[in-house]
């Protein structure tokens, strides 16, 4: 493509959503994969919303993402089966109580419907949970779920109808730049040129950016969940449930349950020793992990520890030191742009976080303002390898409790 705008790396769910938003403004635009399109960590994902963020920007955000999922049919021409469920959330600590409140605090200053609901409340919800001694447990109805591997692929096919140039299996060598500014990158199957380029490579995203000399505070960490065979009793439309000090979640898959939770201490990817050609497909994954934290929640779950496991999966999302994303202008490099960080959560935000991204690239501003999610938060820290790594393993670590 001649005259470019702008070259997004990486086609999982923050690269295409952010390639589909410029399009969409009439941008020209080229989405390049080293693999095939969205086929790494976000078709993996568990799908879960979450609106009641305790940080104004991220619950802005993310009541955005919520809404855009349930016109994505009608926007995008393709479903991502959203199920609007609603979420549980219970809080077992006197700790874990405040940081609930401060969660549904601000989605209620944002206009979310967000309420605290009884033990026997939340068992007619969700009846295959046993809250037992919850101090407090949060309902926010409008959450819900969707199907993971039709979000980045849905972005990316809409992008292309209007007019991007999709690249898979082109793997992005080095960004190209003079005098401080981007210009294009070079890859496997030749130079593509533009003045802006978006790095949104995933749990390589660190690696793109260090071709170029930039420091990108991010740390890949292994993520798992599993899937339980038909269970009965089981619907669709029973609530997420999240328990905040084990950092576990459990919702509806396929008939039965699924099951996912942030163990003490993750699994760390050091993205620059994996093989060339390394796919998430070829990622080591461990049961052992999972069923330890079911074992911590079982009486919560009874229906959990009899169940057989139909599907087992896992993916690299990247950790930041403060557990929030990175999206915005990179400084140094005049055209450079980063969209990572995910902290788990960046499928779910994707329809916002590429929308804002892509108005920041056309108007050199978005509503709302990226800067408390900007790179620059992190400018004065973090040098030391394994500083940083302590401090994302830590943000990993019992999530919910952050
Ligand atoms: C088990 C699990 C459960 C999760 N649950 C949730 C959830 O419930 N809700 C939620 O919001 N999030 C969840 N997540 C996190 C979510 O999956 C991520 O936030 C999201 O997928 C991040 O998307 P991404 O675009 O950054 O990364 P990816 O999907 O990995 O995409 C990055 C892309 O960049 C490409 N790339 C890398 N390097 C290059 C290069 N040099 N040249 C060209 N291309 C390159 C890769 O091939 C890849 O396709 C979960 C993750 C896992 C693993």
């Amino acid at each position: 493509m001649d005259n470019a705008t702008a070259i997004v790396i990486g086609s999982g769910a923050f690269g295409a959503s952010t390639a589909y938003h410029l399009a969409r403004r009439g941008a020209r635009v080229v989405l390049v994969d080293q693999h095939a399109l969205g086929s790494q960590t976000s078709p993996r994902a568990a799908g879960l919303t979450s609106k009641a963020d305790r940080m104004p920007v991220m619950a802005r955000l993310r009541h955005e993402a919520c809404d855009a999922f349930e016109r994505f049919e009608a926007e995008m021409g393709q479903s991502v089966e959203f199920h609007r469920s609603g979420s549980l959330k219970a809080a077992y600590t006197e700790a874990g109580e405040a940081h609930l409140h401060a969660g549904l605090a601000t989605a209620r200053d944002l206009g979310i419907a967000a309420r605290l609901v009884s033990a026997g409340e939340a068992r007619r919800l969700a009846p295959h949970f046993e809250p037992g001694s919850a101090r407090a447990i949060g309902h926010v109805p409008s959450d819900g779920w969707l199907e993971p591997a039709k979000v980045a692929t849905g972005f990316a096919l809409r992008a292309a109808a209007l007019g991007a140039r999709l690249a898979p299996f082109t793997r992005v060598e080095r960004l190209l730049h003079v005098d401080g500014k981007v210009r294009g990158v070079t890859t496997a199957r030749g130079e593509i040129h533009a003045p802006v380029v978006v790095d949104a490579a995933g749990g390589w995203a660190a690696l793109v950016a260090a071709a170029a000399g930039i420091k990108l505070p991010v740390v890949p960490v292994r993520h798992q969940l599993f899937i339980t065979d038909p269970i009965a009793g089981v619907e669709p439309l029973q609530p997420i449930v999240r328990l905040l000090e084990s950092s576990v979640y459990v919702r509806y898959a396929q008939g039965g349950l699924m099951f996912g939770g942030y163990e003490d201490r993750p699994r760390v990817i050091d993205a620059p020793a994996l093989p060339r050609g390394f796919q998430i497909a070829d990622l080591p994954l461990d049961l052992g992990v999972l069923r330890a934290l079911v074992d911590e929640v079982a009486d919560h779950f009874p229906a959990l520890g009899r169940a057989t496991v139909a599907v087992h999966r896992g993916g690299i999302p990247t950790m930041t030191p403060d557990g929030r994303p990175i999206l915005g202008r990179v400084p140094g490099l005049d055209g450079l742009y980063v969209a990572s960080g995910c902290c788990v959560g960046g499928l779910s935000l994707s329809p916002a976080a590429g929308r804002a991204l892509a108005d920041l690239i056309l108007d050199g501003a978005s509503d709302p303002d990226l800067t408390p999610l900007s790179v620059e938060r992190f400018k004065d820290g973090y040098e030391e390898p394994s500083e940083l790594e302590a401090a994302c393993v830590g943000q990993y670590a019992r999530k919910y409790t952050h």
